[in-house]
């Protein structure tokens, strides 16, 4: 996955969770979940449909801003010639405050970063975020080969869906029959079908999964042993052979085999996503143990070293919460640049204490982030699920970094 992908899915993570704090004074926020490929005009008379049902909603104040709402939606869908490639999610109503009567009208447009191919409209007192959620939870994709001596069904994994991609047959015969010289002659013949048949799984798997970029892994199912003497022999191609993470017994062969695989392949793909924290973890720890000089950490000086170009691998925790704030004093018009642990309404200058003007406010890890993308870094975002990740924000500050060259 590209940096821009993990900054962009951080971004769009920290929103929903966002959103999913917020709540309406009533039953009058709306989400809105358009399929990729849904025109417009038919989303558009669904709203239409929905603004004169609302027009019989009982509590003023509530119909007012659910009308209000959607007809900031539809004014919003209007701007758009047609519905964006992997679909659009709309967020939209007026979001209760402390303070009574403040309410403010709030509009997300959100464009998934995954066809989306729910419909989903919704007027609920929260914002229904759960379907982006999960969207962007795993999205790492993985290949899927169950197989046993009668066929091999082919599939990727990608999040928490499944795609089944190609079933082929052996007509390989079943091994018992008539004792004697003949059986074991037939047994010779099964055995070369079978070995026929392997070669023919490893071929459409390699057609299949070689040219998937960013193929995490590769889980084997089936039940019974034939799915060991399929990776034992040498079918599949060694760059495949070496991204085979599982292999996992089911109680089905076929597509059954296939649904059965998914569900168990859940450990070990949550798994993998935690090996590789642990390990870009322990990398920056065997420098700062033997003192190398090639890491740092500390929000200072991991910027200074990301400034100098110097950092290979920038790692944040999932928890920091910090904004960058750059302002200007306009009485002695000092610029400057300072993080803050939570939205600020106002900063003073360090200069000549003066309020200064708020120019800009970004969060710490899309500052960080956007400064590693433009030199080339590699960001590793830790979840708190781990040892790893729980250290690096309490005793690292969330923030550190393994270097290309001592600073
Ligand atoms: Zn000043």
């Amino acid at each position: 996955m590209s940096i821009r992908d993990e900054i962009e899915l951080f971004r769009l993570e920290h929103l929903l969770k966002e959103l999913k704090g917020k709540e309406g004074r009533g039953t009058e926020l709306i989400s809105l979940y358009i399929p990729a490929g849904r025109p417009l005009s038919e989303v558009m008379s669904v709203l239409k449909q929905e603004y004169s049902t609302a027009q019989n909603i009982k509590d003023r104040t509530t119909r007012h801003h659910v009308l209000e709402a959607l007809t900031s939606i539809m004014q919003r869908l209007k701007l758009l010639s047609r519905t964006p490639p992997n679909g659009l999610v709309v967020f939209c109503g007026y979001v209760a405050s402390d303070v009574p009567g403040k309410e403010r009208m709030e509009i997300h447009l959100i464009e998934p970063p995954e066809k989306l191919r729910t419909w989903l409209y919704r007027c609920d007192s929260v914002f229904h975020v759960e379907i982006l959620e999960d969207m962007i939870r795993e999205r790492d994709i993985y290949g899927l080969i169950v197989v046993d001596r009668s066929e091999a069904v082919f599939g990727i994994l990608k999040g928490r869906s499944m795609q089944i991609l190609k079933r082929i047959t052996s007509g390989v015969p079943g091994k018992h029959r008539a004792g004697g010289q003949s059986a074991r002659r037939f047994e010779r013949i099964i055995e070369q079908l079978a070995h026929e048949f392997y070669k023919r799984v490893g071929e459409y798997a390699n057609r299949l999964f070689l040219d998937i970029p960013d193929l995490k892994g590769i889980i084997i199912g089936g039940p019974g042993p034939t799915k060991e003497e399929f990776i034992k022999g040498d079918y599949l191609h060694y760059e495949l052979k070496n991204k085979v993470l599982g292999v996992v017994d089911t109680g089905y062969s076929g597509e059954e085999g296939v649904y059965e695989l998914v569900k168990r392949s859940v450990d070990i793909v949550k798994g993998v996503r935690l090996f590789e924290e642990k390990k870009v973890f322990q990398e920056f720890m065997h420098h700062i143990a033997r003192d190398t000089g090639l890491a740092t950490y500390g929000e200072n000086e991991v910027r200074r070293a990301l400034q100098m170009a110097a950092v290979d691998k920038l790692l944040l925790s999932e928890q920091l919460d910090k904004h960058r704030i750059r302002a200007v004093c306009p009485n002695c018009s000092y610029e400057f640049s300072l993080t803050v642990e939570s939205r600020v309404e106002s900063v003073k200058c360090p200069k000549c204490g003066s309020q200064a003007d708020i120019e800009s406010v970004e969060h710490i890890v899309e500052e960080l982030g956007r400064m590693a993308k433009n030199t080339g870094a590699r960001v590793f975002i830790l979840s708190d699920a781990t040892e790893e990740g729980r250290i690096l924000r309490r005793t690292f500050g969330g923030v550190a970094a393994v270097l290309r060259f001592r600073i």
